[in-house]
């Protein structure tokens, strides 16, 4: 195991996407917030849409991606990477959920973003702020003040009101993420958009996600390449370098990169051509490879280096026939030499892994591999290499949900009963019951219901927990908005949930 341990970081400003239905504000969100937080200096200058902005509030940065129809944040979302921190979903109170809203709430979660909820329009008379919050709920979204703690803020994307309570929100739910970056590294990050432009070229924005990137500097994104020649920010202002969570507008790429690509900067340009080629062949590779015995598994990209071409033929064919019930691993190139840095960049961008069969990795690509948390796996015994790439493929499989059982409750009374809160009272028959455990309803012996314990009583008392023998009273919140009931005389148990890892 190397030590991935960088002691460069430091903090980086979040990049922040505006998703939800159309018409429910999200452009004039983006356009309120781009307008207040111009400087004085800035305010005679003449913005330009990049695909992203940058703005100042209480002395820290923040990102918004601003792209037109978020095109790219859902290529990006489509090819796994992940290019924003938070999402905010901007929901209009006078309309309430949309099919698009509960759409980008999957995709927000699909993503893995932190989200803040943005009840907007509420300068409108007939919004309807609580109606929204009641319809999150039965979307299993449950707002701060609302018997959760998602986060969330209601605004008018118009008046402005709340927008700098959003912004503050933001700030701090970065601050909770504790993004951090290498300011002096090789930048890498995303392409969020490009564009040919008859007069220029091929134009191109970055949102640096790490690193530095410089006018000069050699690029490459995916199979394509080239030398940064001009370099411009969202205030259209030529810079010189740009660092992390900064869009900038390059001009340089000898052919068009794709939206969503990831890119990276390189030390020369035999360098970026090498690595452009790589990707070349790895993307003609995987097209013809297309083995559709292992479509819609998780797959395990692997770099295979060997030490002599026969062997390699073997193993390349051995980790292809690696093809379980939910996982398969692939080799997306191979090679005869020792691990170089070509490979770990290569690994980057197609997520993969390094297996190393009798050849040496040299301590500064390990170093480098750390840095980039790229796994090498090195061995001198064809059966050790295979063992440790199923080991590998075992970490991708999902892993079982357990119960395990903590209390068990006999519900005596009920108060309150809602589709998506429920007031009871009972008393604890075994172990304990404690706030925030999830739990099932059983009657019969059958799960009627499952939900989680939001608050928890003992005389009239908030605890945190309620041990055998005592009363308490207790606000359950169903898994789904139902139109059961919970009667006296059912039992409630309390669980918490472990995760077992299986394995190959
Ligand atoms: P998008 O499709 O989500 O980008 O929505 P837009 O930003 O284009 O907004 C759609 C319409 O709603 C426009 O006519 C906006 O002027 C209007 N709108 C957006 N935010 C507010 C708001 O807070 N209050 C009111 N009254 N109208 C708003």
């Amino acid at each position: 195991m190397g030590n991935n341990k960088n002691n460069n970081l430091i903090k980086r400003p979040p990049v922040v996407v505006i998703v939800g239905h159309i018409d429910h504000g999200k452009t004039t969100l983006l356009d309120y917030i781009r307008k207040s937080n111009i400087t004085e200096k800035e305010a005679g200058q003449i913005t330009q849409h990049i695909g992203a902005y940058e703005i100042t509030h209480n002395g820290e940065r923040i990102t918004f991606i601003d792209t037109p129809g978020h095109e790219a944040f859902n290529k990006m979302r489509s090819r796994g990477v992940k290019v924003a921190d938070i999402a905010i979903l901007v929901v209009a109170a006078d309309e309430g959920l949309k099919p698009q809203t509960k759409e980008a709430i999957k995709h927000i979660k699909d993503a893995g973003l932190e989200m803040i909820v943005a009840i907007n329009k509420i300068d409108k008379p007939e919004a309807n702020p609580m109606k929204v919050k009641q319809q999150l709920a039965e979307e299993g979204i449950l707002l701060e003040g609302f018997g959760g703690n998602e986060s969330n803020q209601e605004i008018s994307a118009k008046t402005g009101q709340g927008v700098n309570e959003l912004l503050d929100l933001i700030l701090l739910t970065a601050e909770v993420l504790e993004l951090k970056a290498d300011p002096n590294t090789n930048g890498e990050g995303v392409i969020i958009e490009s564009k040919i432009d008859p007069k220029i070229g091929n134009i191109a924005t970055l949102l640096i996600k790490n690193g530095k990137v410089k006018t000069g500097d050699f690029i490459v994104a995916g199979a394509t390449k080239g030398k940064i020649r001009k370099m411009e920010n969202d205030k259209g202002e030529i810079i010189k370098e740009a660092t992390f969570s900064t869009p900038v507008q390059v001009i340089g790429f000898e052919e068009l990169p794709k939206v969503g690509e990831e890119f990276i900067i390189v030390k020369n340009k035999k360098e970026a051509e090498k690595l452009a080629e790589m990707k070349k062949e790895t993307e003609s590779l995987g097209v013809q490879k297309a083995d559709a015995s292992k479509e819609g598994k998780k797959i395990l990209n692997v770099i295979l280096k060997a030490d002599v071409f026969g062997t390699k033929e073997a193993l390349e064919q051995l980790i292809n026939d690696l093809n379980f019930d939910e996982v398969a691993a692939e080799v997306v190139f191979s090679d005869v030499s020792d691990v170089s840095e070509g490979d770990i960049k290569l690994a980057k961008s197609t997520g993969a892994i390094i297996a190393a069969f009798k050849v040496k990795t040299p301590s500064q690509i390990q170093r480098l591999a750390d840095q980039h948390n790229i796994k090498i796996i090195s061995a001198d015994v064809i059966y050790e290499l295979i063992e440790n790439i199923k080991k590998e493929l075992s970490l991708l499989l999902e892993p079982v949900i357990k119960k395990e059982y903590e209390g068990k409750l006999k519900v005596l009374a009920t108060f309150k009963q809602e589709k998506t809160k429920m007031i009871i009272g009972g008393k604890v028959i075994e172990g304990k019951i404690k706030r925030g455990s999830k739990a099932e309803v059983q009657r019969d012996g059958e799960v009627i219901m499952e939900g989680k314990i939001v608050q928890l009583q003992h005389l009239k008392e908030d605890v945190p927990e309620v041990g055998v023998g005592k009363e308490c009273g207790i606000a359950f919140q169903p898994a789904h908005s139902t139109q059961e009931k919970i009667k006296e005389g059912d039992l409630l148990l309390a669980y918490s949930e472990i995760e077992e890892r299986k394995s190959i």
